[in-house]
């Protein structure tokens, strides 16, 4: 039994009392408390969402004119495109030897090392 069905015995002893407002107001508070279970669901997946992208821009440093992801396997991950991910939060791999986005278009610099 959840939350929602708990009720249901208190509603079919009032349905033999033909008490109809206490069953109205029961059933209405059931279909409110139903929203709310929907609706901390819904919190939920957006809290983990945003400890995703939180867990990520904590492992994230910028550095020649690109993101890394560091901690992931051995040492750095990336390059990954600044502009891709300061505007949308996406992490795109940047291509041809790590300097142009396949997704914005960015040209990283060319550096001398
Ligand atoms: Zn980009």
């Amino acid at each position: 039994m959840n939350i929602i069905t708990e009720l249901n015995p208190v509603i079919n002893a009032l349905r033999d009392t033909e008490k109809l407002d206490y069953i109205k107001k029961i059933i209405e508070v059931q279909q409110r408390i139903n929203d709310l279970i929907d609706e901390n669901q819904g919190l939920k997946k957006e809290k983990e969402n945003l400890y995703q992208k939180l867990e990520v821009r904590n492992l994230l440093m910028f550095e020649q004119d690109a993101y890394w992801l560091r901690g992931k396997r051995d040492g750095l991950e990336g390059p990954y495109c600044p502009k891709c991910y300061g505007t949308d939060g996406k992490l795109v791999p940047l291509v041809k030897k790590g300097e142009d986005c396949p997704n914005c278009g960015y040209t990283r610099r060319k550096i001398c090392l």
